[in-house]
């Protein structure tokens, strides 16, 4: 096939990594196509109203969340926000317990009233030092011990990864806090809050802002080379797969979500699960760490979304192997999955006039702010090589 149209910049990836770079490059005045092959934009952050009315996220929960000002700032331009604290629970034998671990869940544990002393007393003869900590396993036992670890960890991580804690490094159980009082917020980011009326709302108002932008949906990268000249290539798809798997396919793991809705009488008999009406469980995410229960986690996401709605939907999440073809949601954050994406990384490097962002590209376990980082780094990289655009 001959190019039938040409470009400035051609982008493979309608995410956080593509559109943040589309929109900086066409506000510089290039033209851009950005070429995604799924048929909606916003990448795993994508959200839609389902059949039942609910605001849900299609790929598995999004919380946004940054200490980055300038990160914030930049994403205000397209979007209002709706402050959110996420809180979860987690269930194990038989009861909900409150989660990430803190002063109510040693409680929950002892079966009494206790304080911070009491609790950093207990902690003190739990932990197990190891300094600094080399694995997952090492950051959660240094910080609760053993007993917490099982209970909460161990398995969770067993299900999700298909690895060991052991074997996954300390960054991926690190990044759960541990407190001593009764914070049980999930997270640790100054700034906590979702797109208000959503993420796809978002991207929508970024691309309606940005007329040097020509989207194509449902066209992957093979196709979207084929058609257009271009001077230079944003590529935020798998490494692996730009390469065609030539070193190697890179280890992912996958998922597979069930969605399930609710209404009516269906719904009016959780309450006493819930605890409050219209909702089907009692937090925005529970997370289920035992081995026997096959999901790892059940997302009810309108507590977030504070939707008015009297419906609601819930979606338990299975994690799964990854085969060439499926599709990659996490890369595996340890040092022989590190080692495997180095030599892609050389070949990568050895490109000229493409570059690889995002979380796929570049083969790293990023929070969304973390990408929005590195497209507005790239962007202003690119501008600094390239000039500004005709317009
Ligand atoms: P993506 O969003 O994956 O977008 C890449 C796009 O490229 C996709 O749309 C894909 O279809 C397209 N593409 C790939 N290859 C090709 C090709 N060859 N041709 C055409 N198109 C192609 N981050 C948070 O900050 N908070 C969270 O709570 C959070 N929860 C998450 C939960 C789950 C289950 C997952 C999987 C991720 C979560 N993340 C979260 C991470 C977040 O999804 C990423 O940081 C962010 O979406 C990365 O953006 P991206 O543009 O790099 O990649
Ligand atoms: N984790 C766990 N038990 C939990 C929650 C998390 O063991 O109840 C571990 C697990 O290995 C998981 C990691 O901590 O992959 C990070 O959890 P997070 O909820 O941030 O995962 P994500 O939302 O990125 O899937």
């Amino acid at each position: 096939m001959q190019p039938d149209t040409t470009t400035d910049f051609l982008i493979i990836g309608a995410g956080f990594a593509g559109l943040v770079v589309a929109e900086r490059l066409a506000a510089a005045g290039w033209r851009c196509v950005v070429a995604d092959r799924r048929p909606h934009i916003g990448g795993n952050a994508y959200d839609e109203v389902d059949r039942a009315g609910v605001l849900v996220h299609r790929y598995g929960p999004h919380y946004f969340r940054t200490n980055s000002p300038r990160i914030v700032e930049y994403l205000s331009r397209f979007t209002g926000w709706r402050e959110v604290a996420y809180t979860i629970k987690s269930f194990a034998r038989g009861r909900f317990w409150s989660f990430p671990v803190n002063l109510n869940t040693f409680e929950e544990l002892i079966g009494k009233p206790a304080t911070t002393a009491d609790f950093e007393n207990w902690l003190a003869q739990a932990r197990e030092p190891h300094e600094p900590p080399r694995n997952s396993e090492e950051v959660i036992v240094s910080q609760v011990g053993r007993e917490l670890y099982r209970l909460f960890f161990e398995g969770y991580t067993l299900k999700q990864w298909q690895r060991h804690p052991r074997e996954l490094d300390a960054s991926v159980c690190g990044r759960i806090p541990v407190r001593t009082n009764r914070d049980d917020r999930y997270l640790t980011e100054s700034f906590q809050a979702l797109p208000d009326p959503g993420y796809t709302a978002m991207f929508g108002r970024l691309l309606g802002s940005s007329p040097g932008i020509d989207v194509r949906l449902g066209m992957d990268y093979a196709e979207a080379r084929a058609r257009f000249r271009y001077r230079h290539l944003v590529f935020t798809g798998a490494v692996d797969e730009y390469f065609g798997y030539r070193l190697g396919a890179l280890p992912y793991r996958s998922l597979r979500f069930e969605a399930e809705s609710f209404t009516g009488g269906g719904l009016a008999a959780r309450e006493p699960v819930s605890g409050k009406p219209g909702f089907w469980q009692p937090a925005l995410q529970v997370n289920y760490p035992e081995a026997e229960v096959p999901f790892t986690r059940i997302v009810e996401i309108k507590h977030a979304t504070g939707q008015q709605v009297d419906a609601t939907t819930i979606v338990r999440e299975f994690p799964a192997d990854w085969q060439p073809g499926g599709e990659p949601f996490y890369p595996i954050p340890a040092p022989d999955a590190r080692a495997a994406y180095q030599a892609y990384a050389k070949l990568a490097e050895a490109e000229q006039r493409v570059s690889f962002i995002g979380r796929l590209a570049t083969y790293r376990y990023y929070n969304m702010d973390q990408v929005v980082g590195m497209a507005l780094a790239e962007a202003e990289r690119l501008v600094e090589t390239y000039g500004k655009g005709g317009g």
